[in-house]
């Protein structure tokens, strides 16, 4: 039998995974190394998806089938470009796949964002989902109204986790500090802003629909919001997520408040053009716009009208991005790795051999879980497809051993697998006593220390 193909994958979320499971699966023989910079795989599953939300993150278990196949290996607390560099992974490999996501968020360009309260929605839901980098963040939640901009899904998750009552924090696996904090925030006004209209929103219907079911907090639209021009009326009918959405927020309009503690409020036609403070964000100046068809796409034009809107914190929820690589080709606009279906594209315009990407970093930050299968699928079809046409293969130094060599000359503390589920054993046991799925460990420290753990007692 020929030598297996040793292939990198760099990043464990759902792209690396799945771009995992589909060399695993190839008729030819394949060894994989998930190299991840965290003691912990999963990537977004684990440190993205609201705690509220434990059917997404169920999807792990798909995950974890595939980490338990012959043939994967696991470097977790592996930085590529500070453990490894780009080309130490192209010696060592026959190929490498990048799956790192898109690892910043994107900025609004405008006075008072560094304020202290203004926050990009990233921080924030790292923080409450226990990634050991975010955890000294001092969030202080003690404000009245909170704004949070954009009108996506991450938007939608930053606002529902604000309105959520301890009881609905109690059964998750958001981290303590961020239950006590969030639970014990007087926050009374929650405000969604969206710089486009309701039909232009990018939420999905299900997600905006758990917005009017929250047990602590009312959901307010005005009627007037919801008005919408021609082009957006028409745009309507080619666009079944929109026209649910609408659906939805017609609905939400028509209600009466309940007298809940918090409410959320949709605000749309609304970009912030500056935010207000000394040091402490006190203001919101919003401009409102109008829509206006450029390019065959509905675009949110400035008018002259400017309004303030009084409050203590400013999430800003406007799309993740992409960062370069060191040694890899990157379009900076897109946040992107120059790519053609997966296949990495050098200055040249041609492939550079071995080197393939999947998910965010590929595509940019769009789609749902699910979406990274097709694009993991597509790129590790071109892989496959450039070893059957001999344009890829094996190379006798790429081995398991020559990897775990150079780590251990570098005194790198790898976690492997049964590390991972050290860590993973200790926080489930940790939450099934308090009916949540996890408590999550949160710092370097307990996080390496609970790997070290099982490897002097399996040693
Ligand atoms: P997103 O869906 O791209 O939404 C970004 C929002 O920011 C859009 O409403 C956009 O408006 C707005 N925006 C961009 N620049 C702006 C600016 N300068 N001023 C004001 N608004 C601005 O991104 P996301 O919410 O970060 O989500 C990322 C991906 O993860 C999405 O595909 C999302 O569906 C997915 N996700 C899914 C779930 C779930 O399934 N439950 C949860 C979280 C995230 P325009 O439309 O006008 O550009």
């Amino acid at each position: 039998m020929s030598a297996p193909l040793c292939v990198a994958i760099v990043g464990s979320g759902p792209a690396g995974f799945y771009a995992a499971g589909a060399l695993l699966d190839a008729d030819t023989p394949v060894e994989v190394d998930m190299i991840e910079r965290l003691p912990t795989p999963w990537g977004l599953v684990r440190l993205g998806v609201a705690p509220d939300h434990p059917k997404l993150k169920s999807v792990s278990r798909a995950f974890e089938r595939i980490a338990e196949r012959p043939g994967f290996r696991f470097l977790g607390n592996v930085e590529v470009g500070r453990d490894l560099t780009h080309a130490d992974l192209t010696r060592l490999y026959d190929a490498v796949v990048y799956a790192v996501g898109a690892q910043t968020d994107r900025r609004l360009g405008i006075p008072g964002e560094d304020l202290s309260g203004s926050w990009s929605a990233t921080e924030f839901v790292a923080w409450y989902n226990g990634h050991p980098d975010f955890q000294e963040l001092p969030f202080d939640l003690n404000v009245d109204r909170a704004v949070v901009i954009g009108n996506g899904n991450v938007a939608l998750d930053v606002a529902r986790m604000l309105a959520l009552t301890p009881d609905e924090l109690a059964p998750t696996d958001t981290t303590d500090p961020a239950i006590e904090a969030i639970g014990g925030s007087p926050i009374s006004d929650v405000v969604v802003v969206g710089r486009r209209g309701p039909a232009q929103a990018s939420w999905t219907t299900q997600e905006l629909k758990e917005m009017g079911e929250l047990a602590g907090a009312d959901v307010v639209v005005d009627p007037a919001e919801l008005e919408l021009d021609a082009a957006s009326e028409a745009a309507l009918e080619h666009d079944t997520n929109a026209r649910r959405n609408m659906d939805v927020l017609r609905e939400f309009a028509a209600r009466e408040r309940t007298g809940q503690p918090v409410t959320v409020r949709f605000l749309f036609l609304r970009s912030p053009v500056s935010l207000h403070g000394d040091e402490q964000v006190n203001a919101i100046e919003l401009v409102r716009n109008r829509l206006e068809e450029q390019d065959g796409r509905i675009v949110a034009v400035p008018t002259d009208e400017h309004e303030l809107l009084g409050c203590g914190l400013v999430f800003r929820s406007v799309g993740y991005h992409g960062v370069a690589l060191p040694e890899l080709p990157f379009d900076e606009r897109r946040g992107t790795i120059r790519n053609e279906q997966g296949r990495v594209i050098g200055d040249e315009g041609t492939h550079v051999a071995g080197v393939y990407c999947a998910g965010w970093i590929k595509r940019g930050p769009t789609g749902i879980i699910g979406t990274n299968k097709k694009d993991a699928a597509e790129t590790v079809e071109r892989l496959l497809a450039d070893v059957r046409e001999g344009t890829l293969t094996h190379k006798a130094p790429a081995t398991a051993e020559a990897v775990e060599a150079l780590l251990v000359e570098r005194g790198v503390r790898v976690v492997l697998y049964p590390g991972w589920g050290a860590i993973d054993e200790l926080e489930r046991v940790a939450g099934e006593k308090l009916g949540r799925p996890r408590v999550k460990l949160r710092t370097w420290d307990e996080l390496l220390d609970a790997a070290e753990r099982v490897a002097e007692t399996t040693a």
